[in-house]
């Protein structure tokens, strides 16, 4: 109220006393007649040198005060822009980390699957390779136990003996080398008859003393010499184990045995020993 009235009273010192507020009010109302030519302020009274040189120095710093504005705000808008590309960029290398952190777990995932996948395989490989050779092995199995079952049976011709002389072994009781097995065993134990067959010879034979001989399917003749005594008759068909005499001390030996043969096609003799251990057993 009191600044009021002294600017009433005081128009010139008025101006000069409300500052620089004042100068620009007064400079935006007078902006259309410029600084030299008299012009009317708002209180209406004529503008002299000094107010005009005012109103100019006004202008100045108010041009001074936007230069320093607009210097400030693109600074800072520079400053702005700054931040932001620099956040853009940020961002930027965030995604690409993480992109490649992506990539990195998805080939380790593949690659994990990959190594998963093989294992699976080579089990089943495995598996199927051990399912084979199983397969393989009941296979022979039952080929093997065919065999011993198409097989025909035999058993060793006496029993309780020890072998004295071997096929092929020479001696001064043989004209030639040995032609059989020689199964030493006490008087009157049972021969047998090694396999299942028909009986074609039950007879005194020279150096082979009583002599039983018996014919198998395939044509094998199997004889057992030396006997004491026969228990079967040509033309009789024996089982594998059947008595067909008993130890003695007939023909041409020193003491009690079974001198046994193998005739392949009844005429052929063989070593007895591996014939035997072919059919299963072993003397
Ligand atoms: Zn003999």
């Amino acid at each position: 109220m009191a600044k009021h009235r002294t600017a009433r009273r005081t128009p010139h010192r008025g101006i000069q006393l409300v500052g620089l507020t004042a100068a620009l009010a007064a400079a935006a109302g007078t902006a259309a007649a410029g600084f030299n030519a008299p012009t009317t302020s708002t209180a209406g009274t004529t503008l002299d040198a000094a107010q005009a040189q005012a109103l100019s120095t006004a202008r100045i710093e108010r041009r001074v005060l936007a230069s320093r504005d607009t210097t400030r705000l693109s600074l800072e808008a520079a400053r702005k822009a700054a931040a932001e590309t620099k956040a853009a960029r940020d961002a930027q290398a965030r995604a690409a980390q993480l992109a490649a952190q992506t990539a990195l777990t998805k080939r380790r995932a593949a690659a994990l699957a990959a190594a998963k996948a093989k294992a699976a395989a080579d089990a089943k490989a495995a598996a199927a390779k051990a399912a084979a050779r199983k397969a393989a092995a009941i296979a022979k199995a039952k080929a093997e136990a065919a065999a011993r079952a198409a097989a025909p049976k035999v058993v060793l011709p006496t029993t309780g003996y020890h072998l004295t002389a071997h096929f092929g072994q020479a001696g001064s009781r043989w004209s030639s080398n040995h032609t059989g097995l020689d199964f030493a065993a006490p008087l009157g134990t049972p021969v047998r008859s090694v396999l299942a067959g028909e009986v074609i010879q039950a007879e005194y034979a020279g150096a082979y003393g009583r002599q039983v001989k018996v014919q198998h399917a395939n044509g094998t003749v199997t004889s057992y010499s030396h006997m004491s005594e026969f228990t079967v008759s040509v033309g009789d068909q024996v089982s594998a184990g059947t008595q067909v005499g008993s130890i003695g001390v007939t023909g041409n030996t020193t003491g009690p045995h079974l001198h046994f043969e193998v005739l392949l096609n009844g005429s052929t003799q063989i070593d007895p020993e591996p014939w035997l251990r072919d059919h299963g057993v072993n003397p």
